[in-house]
Parts: structure tokens; sequence; C-alpha cells
């Protein structure tokens, strides 16, 4: 397919990764329509490119009928709750995006012959019993527990995505994004990485949940959003992991945030969420094969320029 000026469709776009997408394919002189009902997305994140000659914006919930007029090079899915307490609280909202919205998303891809890429999630790995996580491993999933919604969705979608691909021809990818962070995370959005930071600028305690031994591994938001484009690129249809392998516990966490940011909070200790996985870190062999992507950010250093970014927002 053409990879220069083509027309690009990206659900969820006024969201987190979503809009940091929209920027970068609009940089490389794509035209972009953002599609976000704005449960969890913010026009915040996309105002600065109202005005844009190549993008527009349509708020839409795409659980519903999808339909774009004119021709679509490529479908871009990201529409979801991706926090923990978001997906908590729009438990099926968060299952109608991953079903319904994931069916929509390609079956306006079918019609437009355009190329699929999935959002899809280390969540599918649940909490796993291979460590690191190889895309070869089938995960280990609660469905019934309360992060099931989130990880159950992921799962679906991956599997409609496949089943378009085999009986439809759909031209598909498949990334699972591992935790990211960065700027346009929301404070409150009860993310580690924004709750540690906000807590650590305001002087208030940073709550560890647990005994802050569980593990991720983060990935700098402008690193995560290169390594999808690159998978967009290729001629692989995945699924493949897209993170950064630098693995951190809770604890360890919250010593980097209190080092950039200069902060002497004390640590809160709370309950451990259920089911809350217990180590996570991406395999990124097959990435790096593919493409050449590796992350470049490492963990001080993004979280210096997220900080700073947060500082703004709760100014
Ligand atoms: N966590 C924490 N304090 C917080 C928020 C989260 O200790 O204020 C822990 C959480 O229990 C989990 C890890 O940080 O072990 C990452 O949580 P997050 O919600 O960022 O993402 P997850 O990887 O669980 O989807």
């Amino acid at each position: 397919m053409k990879s220069e000026h083509c027309r690009i469709v990206v659900t969820g776009g006024a969201g987190f990764l979503g809009s940091h997408l929209c920027d970068s394919l609009l940089e490389q002189g794509h035209s972009v329509i953002a599609i976000d009902n704005l449960v969890t997305g913010r026009m915040e994140n996309v105002e600065h490119l109202f005005g844009h000659d190549r993008f527009q914006f349509v708020r839409q919930d795409v659980t519903n009928y999808l339909w774009v007029p004119g021709e679509v090079d490529i479908v871009l899915h990201f529409a979801s709750p991706a926090s923990p307490i978001d997906y908590l609280e729009l438990p099926i909202q968060t299952l109608k995006v991953g079903s319904l919205g994931t069916h929509n998303a390609l079956g306006l891809a079918k019609d437009k012959g355009s190329r699929f890429l999935l959002a899809s999630t280390s969540e599918v790995y649940g909490d796993p019993e291979v460590h690191p996580q190889v895309e070869t491993y089938w995960g280990n999933v609660n469905p019934v527990g309360l992060r099931g919604c989130y990880d159950e969705a992921k799962r679906f979608s991956e599997a409609m995505t496949m089943a378009y691909y085999r009986t439809h021809g759909v031209d598909v990818r498949i990334v699972r994004i591992f935790n990211t962070y960065g700027p346009r995370m929301r404070p409150r959005d009860g993310r580690v990485v924004s709750s540690f930071l906000t807590q650590a600028l305001r002087g208030t305690p940073l709550t560890v949940f647990g005994d802050g031994s569980q593990t991720r591994s983060f990935c700098y938001v402008d690193d995560l959003i290169d390594g999808i484009i690159s998978v967009l690129w290729s001629d692989y249809v995945g699924p493949v992991n897209v993170g950064n392998p630098g693995e951190f516990t809770m604890l360890e966490l919250a010593d980097v945030v209190r080092r950039v940011t200069g902060s002497s909070a004390e640590l809160l200790h709370e309950p451990l969420p259920t089911d809350d996985p217990t180590r996570r870190r991406p395999d990124i062999e097959l990435i790096a094969k593919l493409t050449g992507w590796q992350p470049r950010v490492d963990l001080a250093e993004g979280l210096e320029r997220t900080a700073a970014w947060l500082e703004t927002q709760l100014a």
C-alpha cells in the first residue's frame, strides 16, 4: 500500500495515545479523521489541531454504526477506556467498545479496503506465568474478575480482527501495548505514573498498592507511537508487543518519581486491587527484528518530561 498522504481514521483520537498518534501522522503528511465520544478522551488533547487543513474531528461513539464519507486508507482502532479505574467504572462500555466498536471499525476497514490496526494490550496476558511476555504466550486471565471487562474485550477484539483477516481478507495489524506514560495522561486517571507524579508534585503521600513489589515496564509515549507506526508500515499481521522492557517495582518507581520531582513525599500503602498482575515486562525481540524499533527514552528522562507537563495542568 502507499505510505504517503494517506487518509487515516483514528478511533479514540482524543485520548492519550490517540491524540499523540494524530500529531505524529499529521507531521508525516497524512490526513487524519479523529473519532471520539469523549468519555475518557479530552477535547484539550486535540484542540491545537483544530484549523489544521488535514485534520477533522468527529464526536461519535464507535459502538454505534460507524461511517466515514470518502476514501479511507487506514483505520487505527484506539477507542477504549484504558485505565483500571476507568474500566472498573465503565465495564459495560469497555466491553461494548472492544466488541461492537471493533466490529464496526473492522466493517469500515472492510468496506473501504483499508488497512486496520488494533490497539491491543499487555492485559491479554493477565497475571502472566511466562516472563517476560512473548507474543506466543496465551495468557492467564480471570474472565469473571473485575479486570475481565477490559482483558476479555481486548482478547475478543484480537479474535474478531483475526476473523476479518481470515474470512474477509482485511489487511490487519495487531499491537499489544504495554504500560505507557507521558504528557496528556489525565492527572487523576488513576494509573500509577500519573498518580505518583501528581502526588509528588503536590507533596501528598504516594499511594503504593500492596507492598509495592509488583512490577511494570514503562514506555514513554513518543517511543510507543514510533513503535506502533513502525508496525503499521511493516508486513507483519501480529500480534506484536510494543513497550519498554525496563522493569521496575512500584517501590522503585516511587523512588525515581521522588528523585526527579525533588519530593520527599511519604509512601502510603493501600490494598492491592484484585487480580493486579504480579509482574509485567514485554519481550520486544519480535518488533526489533521486524522494524528495528527500540525505545530510546529512559524512565527518569520520561518522568521529567511528564512532570513538566503535569505541572502546567495542576497550576
Ligand atoms: N498502583 C499503585 N498506586 C497507584 C496506582 C497504581 O501502586 O496509585 C499500582 C497498581 O496496583 C499496579 C501498578 O501500579 O500494580 C500499575 O497500575 P496501573 O493502574 O498504572 O496500570 P496496570 O498495569 O495495572 O493496568
